[in-house]
């Protein structure tokens, strides 16, 4: 991914017309990476593609070459965009939330709704960012609810993760067995801590507007063995199948691996 766009890039002498156009290609490209549902494998792909766009700005600089206006923000913006995508694909590898855990029940995982009430103000899918207007695959939904309303474990589990992370802010992560993870982000307090069980429709915090948030909401959001972001809203209520789940991107409930 990427690379070819670099060596347009890379071939354009400094003071070429094209240089804008060879720009163009690599923010397409990324502009392109950063519309499909994020998986755990193409965090390398991201991480890559940000040293592209860093190395790039300073061989520009270097050459004093300044980028027209326009160019230059968005070229800001997918740096951005990029950022986000790092951080989100981080926090499905991050060790310790990625490690294997069988599930020690017969009885079928079911995820319910981690707020008494639920009010859908952004669903799972391709969406225009409400900070930086830059066209994303939002890998969750947002619940809108007021500071200090409480949230509940989705299912029973362990909590892996309760602390701080990034642009989710006030973060939890609890893992159901399976591969399955349920994450709770923007919280304002927290009430677990890692290692702890919790039961489903256990208090685990309350909402809150921390981290990158432009109001109190819940961000909830569920991941599957493979490192794949799944649409919560099919999946809960459903009983979910021993393996990994994947939502068919066609709209059928659910489909699965085995
Ligand atoms: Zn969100």
């Amino acid at each position: 991914m990427f690379v070819s766009a670099r060596a347009v890039l890379r071939a354009v002498p400094p003071t070429a017309s094209q240089h804008g156009e060879a720009w163009d290609e690599v923010l397409e490209q990324i502009d392109e990476a950063c519309v499909q549902r994020p998986v755990a494998t193409d965090l390398g792909a991201f991480v890559r593609a940000r040293v592209i766009l860093e190395v790039e700005l300073e061989n520009d600089q270097r050459r004093r070459l300044a980028l027209p206006d326009d160019l230059a923000k968005r070229v800001r913006r997918t740096l951005l965009a990029v950022d986000e995508e790092v951080g989100e694909l981080r926090m499905i590898a991050a060790p310790g939330t990625l490690r294997p855990s069988p599930r020690l029940t017969s009885v079928p995982l079911v995820l319910r709704q981690p707020l008494a009430s639920m009010m859908v103000s952004s669903p799972f899918g391709v969406r225009t960012d409400p900070i930086n207007g830059f066209k994303r695959f939002h890998a969750g939904v947002d619940l809108g609810a007021s500071e200090g309303v409480m949230v509940y474990a989705s299912a029973p589990g362990t909590v892996v993760y309760a602390g701080w992370q990034g642009g989710y802010g006030r973060h939890i992560v609890v893992d159901h067995g399976d591969g399955i993870r349920t994450h709770y982000s923007h919280l304002q307090d927290l009430f677990v801590r890692v290692g702890q069980l919790v039961d489903e429709r256990e208090p685990m915090g309350a909402v809150g507007n921390t981290g990158r948030s432009t109001g109190p909401h819940l961000h909830f959001a569920v991941t599957n063995a493979a490192g794949s972001f799944l649409d919560p809203l099919i999946l809960l209520g459903v009983p979910l199948p021993p393996g990994a789940v994947e939502p068919d991107p066609q709209g059928t409930p659910l489909a699965m691996s085995r």
